[in-house]
Parts: C-alpha cells; structure tokens; sequence
C-alpha cells in the first residue's frame, strides 16, 4: 500500500501564505470541488483547551480559515467543531471558539461553529479495543471529514496529530471514561485506531507551521517548522510529521498499531522536498521506557512499564487551586486541599490529562515522585 503525503511550505501564518499552502494542499488531492463538491464538510480542529493561537496548543485559525474558504468556494457547508478536554457545554465552546480564534474564522467565512453538546452511538464492526463509540453528533450530520490536526509531543501518546485528533470526536467526560477504560498507552493506542477507522477522516491536514515540543500537548513550547502535511491518509500524514519532528515512528504507538493493520505502509512524498524541514522536537519525556523492557513481549513490557511511568507532580506553587485537573481527571483521584490541587497516587493511572488540562502549567511530569501513603 502507498499513501500520497503532500508537504506545503508556510513559514508564517499570514492569510496569503496559509491560503496558498492549504490551496496547494488540497489541490494535490484534486481540489477541494473534486474532494468534496457541495457536501457538508466537518473540520475537526484540535481544540485542545481555551488557548489563544500564539500558545501553540490549538490548530491555528487561518489553517481552518483557509480550508473554510476552499470548502465553502466548492459549494460545500462547512462546520467546526471539537470537544475539547474537561467538560463539554456550550458555555464552554463559547469560551473556546472565542479564545482559539475560531469564532473570527466563522465571522469571515460563514463557517457554523458546533453548539450542540448531544452526542450518537458509532459502530465500528472491525475495532479490536471497541465495537462503538459515543462520539459528537457534528460526525453525524457530516458527509466529509477533515482532520485539522497540530504537530505537537505528547506526555502519554508521545505523539500527537491526525489519529490521535480524533480523541476529539468524543464528548466531554467520556474521554475519562475512556482512559479508565484503557490505562496502558498501548491498548488506549489502539483505542484510538480503533475510534480512527470508525470516524474515517476523509482528508488530513497538520499544522506543523508552528509546532509544540517538550511538555505537549499543552504545556510544551512552541517551535517553528514551517510546513503544512496534507494526505488523505491520517497514518502517512501522522508518520510524515513524525519524521519531520525528528522522533522515532516506532516510539509512536499509535503509528505502531496502524502498521500492524496495514494501515500504513509506503509513503509517496509530493510538494515541497522534506529536507527543507527536518527539525528536532524535545519529546515530552526524554526516556521513554526503561531499554531493557523493550525485550519483553508486548503484555508482560505493558504491565512492567506502568511501574516505571512517570507521575504527575504538582507544582503548589504555580497552582492556582482552579480545580480544572480534578474535573478531567478519569479515576477521581485529585482533591483541592487548601487552595492546592493533590494527588492521591494509589489510584493514579498516569495518563496524564491532569497535565493536558491545567491551565498555568502547574503539573510536571517526573520519574519519581515522593509521596504520602494515604
Ligand atoms: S492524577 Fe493525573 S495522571 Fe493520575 S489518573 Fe488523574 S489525571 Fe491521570
Ligand atoms: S494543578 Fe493546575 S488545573 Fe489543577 S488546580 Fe492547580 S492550577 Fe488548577
């Protein structure tokens, strides 16, 4: 199997040079009418959380605002929508869509920004982790998915970009539910190709123009690449961007488990050469796994590994006491204490939202922390 990624190049985010590279972008596929001529379109942005574009947390407004105009020009409706972490209200995407931009894009383009918090049941016959999903009811209405994605590290799933963008897909709290469900990285992995193939974005686009290293996919720093990577195949897009990062695919689980399904395999590269954009992105945590374990087989290394994760750690002087870990946190085990934010780490499943969510950074991923029986 070969997969067609396109990498346009965009080294800022002016409206000309996002408008062209996304042009470019869709073009290689045959344009936006060819792709998707008078559909209803859904872009799935990465709104991760109520941060404004510079923060690098969020896929940026004049990428989603270029693909708009190239869907709406095609004679297609376009929506937005995500579900961001923490709870998932309108209130909440009204702070949201303000904040990230999104409402200025829907202004200029007639774009409709999602409002509607109900959600449907979707079967995914061929899942390996799960048979259905509840996921947003925005994928209900949609007859074409673009997966909006941004180029960022992430704590748990080392990587974060086209697949893993649709973790988005399910509303609210139910995320937590999900990773109680699957607290080892490699079967949550799986989860999501699962919740991938159930969706089936039918384009993907990553903002890589500016990326985020280090602490992603919120807490980290922003870093310019200064490319846009286009494929009607989430994997090669994810796969492409990977390398572009300087990070090893095979540390992606994510990527790992689209291999084994055949999901991916060789990548055709069209556009501008890759070299102009090799880069080297911090991964969230420097070791990744203790080496030795790399020689077990894949349950007894998951089961082993889970000892060896690193914990979240919170910094009490940074917190601000808002609560905002607690609310996201899928096994209940932080409590606000004097205005501070604490861990319980007996029930702690390491999965880290708590980090994803706070918005002053005040959650530090380390090796070993010390802590308290309770
Ligand atoms: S404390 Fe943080 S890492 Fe631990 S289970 Fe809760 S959200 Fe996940
Ligand atoms: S750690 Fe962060 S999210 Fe949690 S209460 Fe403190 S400031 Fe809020």
């Amino acid at each position: 199997m070969t997969s067609r990624v396109y990498l346009s190049s965009c080294e800022d985010y002016s409206k000309e040079k996002t408008e062209r590279a996304v042009r470019e972008a869709l073009d290689a596929f045959g344009g936006a009418a060819a792709l998707a001529g008078g559909k209803r379109v859904l872009i799935k942005a990465n709104l991760l959380m109520s941060c404004t574009p510079d923060k690098a947390v969020t896929t940026h407004p004049n990428i989603v605002e270029a693909l708009a105009r190239e869907f709406i020009s095609a004679g297609c409706t376009v929506e937005i929508a995500d579900s961001c972490g923490g709870m998932y209200t309108e209130e909440i995407l009204n702070k949201l869509y303000a904040t990230s931009g999104m409402k200025r894009v829907a202004e200029n383009t007639g774009a409709v920004l999602n409002y509607d918090t109900s959600s449907f049941e979707l079967d995914i016959k061929d899942g390996v982790r799960i048979k259905k999903a509840q996921i947003i009811s925005p994928l209900k209405r949609a007859d074409f998915v673009v997966s909006a994605a941004k180029m960022k590290t992430h704590g748990f799933a080392y990587y974060t970009g086209a697949v893993k963008n649709m973790f988005g897909t399910i509303p609210g709290l139910t995320k937590a539910v999900m990773h109680s469900r699957f607290p080892d990285k490699r079967a949550f992995c799986e989860m999501l190709v699962d919740l991938c193939e159930g969706v089936r974005p039918d384009f993907s686009i990553i903002d890589g123009v500016v990326g985020m290293e280090g602490a992603g996919p919120s807490g980290g720093k922003p870093k310019t690449v200064g490319v846009i990577v286009a494929s009607d195949n989430p994997y090669a897009a994810d796969a492409t961007a990977i390398d572009i990062m300087g990070l090893e695919r095979k540390k992606s689980p994510v990527h790992v488990e689209g291999v084994r399904r055949g999901l991916v395999g060789d990548i055709e590269l069209c556009g501008a050469p890759i070299e102009d954009f090799y880069t080297s992105f911090e991964p969230a945590y420097k070791k990744e796994s203790v080496t030795i374990l790399r020689l077990l087989p894949g349950a007894a290394r998951s089961y082993i590994e889970r000892f060896f994760a690193a914990y979240p750690k919170i910094e009490k002087n940074k917190c601000i006491g808002c609560g905002e870990c607690a609310r996201s946190c899928p096994e209940h085990t932080i409590a606000i204490k004097d205005k501070k934010a604490d861990i319980n780490y007996k029930k702690c499943i390491r999965c880290y939202c708590c980090q994803e969510m706070c918005p002053v950074h005040a959650v530090k991923i380390q090796r070993f922390v010390k802590y308290r029986k309770k």
